[in-house]
């Protein structure tokens, strides 16, 4: 007897080969084939008679073989299978290319029908390769909404679905662990139906009821995993740290601007938060130079009068050395002891310390202020009074390194992460549930707008002269090139022939810098040093380097194959620039003459607003693009739409409710979720 966990090698006209074939595909039980969801669908189920076929356009008919018959096509040696049909208004030829067995199979007076797009003209149309089927009560292949899968070499989608028709009864049998309550209130399909609608639908509006159920169970767990992981978090005590008002209006009034509504928003938010009794957990985004790091100081600040210790970590030494800078000169009036250790550089109010010395005041709490890299998780390295914790670009930072992190204090501290990388609110809300957000949209006043142009190849000469005069009234230019070969993982061959070019040919008299994803640490860090002293003039790099340090004095963003890269990164990328009072620019070069990629492009130099452009992203190349979604977790989504703000909230909204619930009431449903690994950001 068939069931669930029946093997597919046990299905009737599964051999080896074809069990191997659907190994590829992740298929190798009768439940993997009932969860295997078409990808999208054709719609033949509009049946018209001959007579009203209209060329250029997808029909099904049905009708009666009249003649069939294979021959060799006289040049090409093919073979061709040509066919006449006909029903009572008319008849209409048929040819299919290379596929012999169809005119062996297929005799006339074959009912069949015939769903495929219509060639020709008025006066001649005919059916080119047409999906064929012997007329039935189930039909797969004509005459409905017929499912497409992705298949693998060697296995067809006509294969596929007579596999999945045959054991679509057992869908029946799927564990629903969606509590009853919940399917009621939001009026969803039953499972079992869900499950056959969405290989066979009966309709446009069975499909959509069908996509709806099945969505709604992906997001649902998400946003249960993050309710749970929100409720968890709250159990756990966390230092209070009081809201200094005084001072710390004293401390903005010292600054030599006023805050940006956004910024005084968030602030506050995390001032909040800061002052209960549990720990804070929250994101903070903000394009890059949108001001964050000030942001964060403000919370540092008032940790740090409140006698307790923060440690603020960054993914690179050079922007751990930066963060300290900025943050020793911020708090100098105030007397606020900070430090800086990473694993070459150790110092302490300005001065370098030996190890020891700066591992000792750490312990005791004595240095308020702790900036670093991954060095202040490393063994040795433990916090007396650990208050708060901010982390620079979160996605740097796994889980792991976390728990770590926590585990150096008394008690959980509160989390801060920063992130330049625009989200969308849909996004978000599925990627970072556990969390809280606090967003700013508005850039500091005064800002200049970088000057973004498409650069077509005639004009790449123009654009280099442009380059040599920015370098010789002092400035210094990025180049970004793509990965052009996706074995290439570290950019190693995309890079350095861009680099020879430019070194040898088009600017032999300039120190050029080569960054990429082979170079050891030490040696990044010794190009980006150079860099930032001035010497090296252009900069080439790859994407996957991380260029997120502050050089305000680069004017010029070039970026190779910008169509490789989703608008949200490219944006990302020119925000590496303008950081000054130089005006600056972004050029973008395309190998490809392709409209819809022009189009992306005129997009970005249109918009300077990246959440703008990550909701384009989304929209337009979907969420396997955005950044970080590949090493969220989340990635396993099978059909669920990231766009879908509307069932996003639906799912958060049952997913909250039911948290309040006894949840051992819900035993399917409990063993589902600690079943999920979602890895993304939180234990
Ligand atoms: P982010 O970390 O968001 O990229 P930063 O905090 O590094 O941005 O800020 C970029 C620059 O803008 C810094 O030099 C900072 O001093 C400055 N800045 C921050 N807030 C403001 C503001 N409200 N007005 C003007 N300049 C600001
Ligand atoms: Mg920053």
């Amino acid at each position: 007897m068939l069931t669930l966990i029946t093997k597919v090698t046990e299905l009737n006209k599964v051999g080896k080969t074809l069990a191997s074939r659907l190994k590829k595909l992740g298929i190798e039980t009768v439940k993997d084939l009932i969860f295997y969801y078409p990808f999208r669908y054709d719609d033949f189920s509009r049946v018209l008679k001959i007579n009203q076929l209209t060329p250029g356009t997808v029909a099904t008919v049905r009708g009666r073989v009249d003649i069939i018959a294979n021959r060799r096509s006289p040049r090409k040696r093919k073979i061709l299978t040509e066919a006449v049909i006909s029903d009572e208004s008319g008849e209409i030829k048929v040819i299919w290319f290379n596929q012999p067995w169809i005119g062996k199979s297929l005799k006339a007076g074959d009912e069949l029908f015939l769903s495929g797009k219509v060639s020709g003209d008025l006066f001649s149309a005919y059916f080119n390769s047409p999906n064929y089927e012997k007329t039935s009560t189930f039909n797969l292949n004509t005459a409905r909404l017929v499912p497409v899968y992705s298949i693998t070499q060697g296995l067809t989608q006509k294969q596929l679905r007579f596999l999945i028709k045959n054991i679509i009864g057992l869908a029946a049998k799927a564990v629903d662990y969606l509590p009853a309550e919940v399917i009621k209130k939001e009026k969803l399909l039953a499972l079992s139906s869900a499950l056959r609608q969405i290989h066979f639908p009966l309709s446009q509006a069975s499909l959509k009821r069908a996509k709806e159920r099945l969505s709604f169970d992906e997001l649902f767990l998400i946003q249960l995993w993050a309710a749970l992981a929100r409720k968890k978090l709250a159990k756990e005590p966390a230092t209070e740290i009081k809201f200094l008002e005084k001072e710390t209006k004293n401390f903005v009034s010292k600054l030599n601007f006023d805050l940006t509504t956004d910024q005084k928003k968030a602030a506050w938010e995390i001032i909040k938060d800061l002052g209960k009794s549990r720990p804070m957990n929250r994101l903070l985004q903000g394009d890059v130079g949108s001001g964050k790091t000030l942001v964060a100081a403000l919370a540092i600040y008032n940790t740090a009068l409140n006698g307790h210790q923060s440690v603020l970590m960054a993914p690179t030494e050079i922007l751990a050395r930066q963060h300290y800078e900025t943050l020793l000169k911020l708090f100098k009036p105030f007397k606020i002891k900070v430090g800086l250790l990473t694993r070459t550089q150790i110092f302490l109010a300005g001065e370098k310390v030996k190890k020891s010395e700066f591992l000792a005041g750490a312990m005791k709490g004595e240095i308020k202020v702790i900036i670093g890299t991954h060095a202040v998780i490393s063994k040795n390295v433990s916090f007396g009074d650990l208050a708060l914790v901010v982390v620079d670009e979160q996605h740097r930072f796994g889980v792991e390194q976390r728990k770590l992190i926590k585990q150096k204090g008394r008690e959980t501290p509160h989390f801060l992460s920063l992130t330049a990388t625009p989200i969308p609110r849909s996004l978000a809300l599925t990627l970072y549930g556990d969390l809280d957000l606090s967003i700013i949209r508005e850039m500091p006043q005064g800002r200049k707008k970088i000057l973004t142009k498409i650069v077509s190849p005639e004009k790449r000469q123009l654009a280099y002269e442009f380059i040599s005069n920015q370098i010789r009234a002092g400035r210094q230019i990025f180049v970004i090139c793509p990965l052009i070969d996706p074995s290439d993982k570290l950019g190693v061959r995309s890079v350095t022939p861009e680099f020879e070019k430019l070194d040898q040919q088009i600017f032999p008299h300039l120190k050029i810098g080569l960054l990429h994803g082979r170079l050891k640490a030490k040696e990044k860090e010794a190009v980006m040093e150079q860099f930032i002293k001035n010497e090296i003039k252009i900069l080439v790099a790859t994407s996957v380097v991380e260029v997120g340090v502050d050089i305000p004095n680069a004017s010029v963003m070039m970026i190779e194959g910008a169509e490789r890269f989703g608008l949200a990164q490219l944006h990302q990328f020119r925000g590496r620039v303008g950081r000054s009072e130089h005006q600056s620019f972004c050029f973008l070069f395309s190998d490809s003459g392709d409209l819809e990629s022009l189009k992306r492009l005129q997009a970005l130099s249109d918009c300077h607003d990246g959440f703008v452009l990550a909701e384009k992203d989304l929209a337009f190349r979907g969420a396997g693009k955005i950044y970080g979604y590949e090493q969220s977790g989340f990635s396993d989504l099978k059909i669920a739409d990231l766009n879908d703000l509307a069932l996003i909230k639906r799912a958060r909204a049952a997913a909250q409710a039911l948290v309040e619930d006894d949840l051992s009431r819900y035993p399917l449903l409990m063993e589902k979720i600690n079943s999920l690994n979602f890895s993304g950001h939180l234990e």
